[in-house]
Parts: structure tokens; sequence; C-alpha cells
């Protein structure tokens, strides 16, 4: 008589203290992985975070922030404005006078009208970069300029005429 090997099932008990310990083990597991994380900010290993104001970030030069025009390099076409999907760029010119000076921007082009006003909405302006696209001399300009926020929307309306506009952007192109 051949020996025949017994085959032993397992109970629904033991599947069940089975799966208790697979959840004990999960759960460890995971608050393991938790920490693990937590602890490699504690310790500086991946910093997520910077002490702003007294560290600022610096965005890429490619990035499409605050707008500035070079108003003595446009020559008043109204293509960017035109071009503004939310219509927030202003501009007032007028034709020159036949006897006056020839004007030129740096690249050349005649400037035929003189600008007497250049704003641009920016609590309405929504960063797209079109009218900077459009512009035949490449006055307007994004700059990474994110720090201009105002209490009134009336004070996010910026003058590119005014006198101080020259020395901002200079303050924030390195
Ligand atoms: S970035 Fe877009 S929305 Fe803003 S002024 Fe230029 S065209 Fe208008
Ligand atoms: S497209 Fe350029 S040159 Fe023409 S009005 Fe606008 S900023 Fe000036």
């Amino acid at each position: 008589m051949s020996a025949q090997k017994e085959i032993t099932f397992a109970t629904d008990d033991e599947l069940t203290f089975g799966k208790w310990l697979n959840n004990i083990w999960v759960g460890l597991s995971t608050v393991l992985k938790g920490m693990g994380i937590t602890f490699k900010y504690i310790y500086n290993v991946k910093p997520v975070t910077i002490e702003y104001p007294e560290v600022r970030e610096e965005l890429p030069a490619n990035s499409r922030s605050r707008l500035f025009n070079d108003a003595e390099n446009c020559i008043s076409c109204y293509q960017c404005a035109t071009a503004c999907p939310v219509d927030c760029i202003y501009i007032t010119a007028k034709r020159r006078e036949m006897d006056a000076p020839a004007l030129k921007t740096s690249d050349g082009t005649a400037i035929k009208l003189d600008l007497l006003q250049y704003t641009i909405d920016t609590a309405l302006c929504c960063y797209c970069g079109l009218c900077t696209t459009v512009c035949p001399t490449e006055c307007l300009t994004h700059t990474t300029d994110y720090e201009f926020a105002q209490y009134t929307l009336d004070e996010m309306k910026y003058d590119y005429l005014a006198t101080d506009i020259r020395a901002w952007r200079e303050r924030i192109v390195k």
C-alpha cells in the first residue's frame, strides 16, 4: 500500500490572521515611508521652501511676468493693443510735426508718432505674451518681476511713460 501525502488547507481563521499581519506590515511600512520623507525635509536634504522675503526666488529668464515697455523704442503701432485678448493696453499717440527732427528706434525703425500714453492694466492682463510676440521693435517684453501687488485695482495700471519706470526695470534686471 503506497503512502499518501496529507494535504491541509488553511482555515478561515488562519486567513484572517494572515490578513491581520499583512495590515500591520502595510501600516508600519507606510508610516516609515512617510516619516522618511518628513525627515528628508527636516534635515534639509531636499528643501522645498525659501525664507521669503529674505530669500527671493529667481524666475527663469523666459518667464512671462510683469511687462515692460521700453517706450523710447516704441513706434506707437498699436499692434500690441490689437493683439491683446483682454484689451488691457491703452495707447495714445499723435502724428509728429512735419518739421520735427527725425527719430529712430535702436533697431533703425523710423518713429512717426509721438507716444503720449502707454499704460497696461496688469490687473486684467493674463500674461499670454501675445503683445510681446507682435511688437515689431521688440520694445515690449516680459520681465521676471513678480512683486508688483498693489492695494487697489487702479494702482495695477502701470504707466510706461512714468519717470520712475526705467529705474524699476534697471532694479529688477540683474
Ligand atoms: S500679456 Fe496678453 S493679456 Fe497681457 S497685455 Fe499682453 S496681450 Fe494683453
Ligand atoms: S507693438 Fe511694440 S512698438 Fe507697437 S505700440 Fe506696442 S509696444 Fe509699441
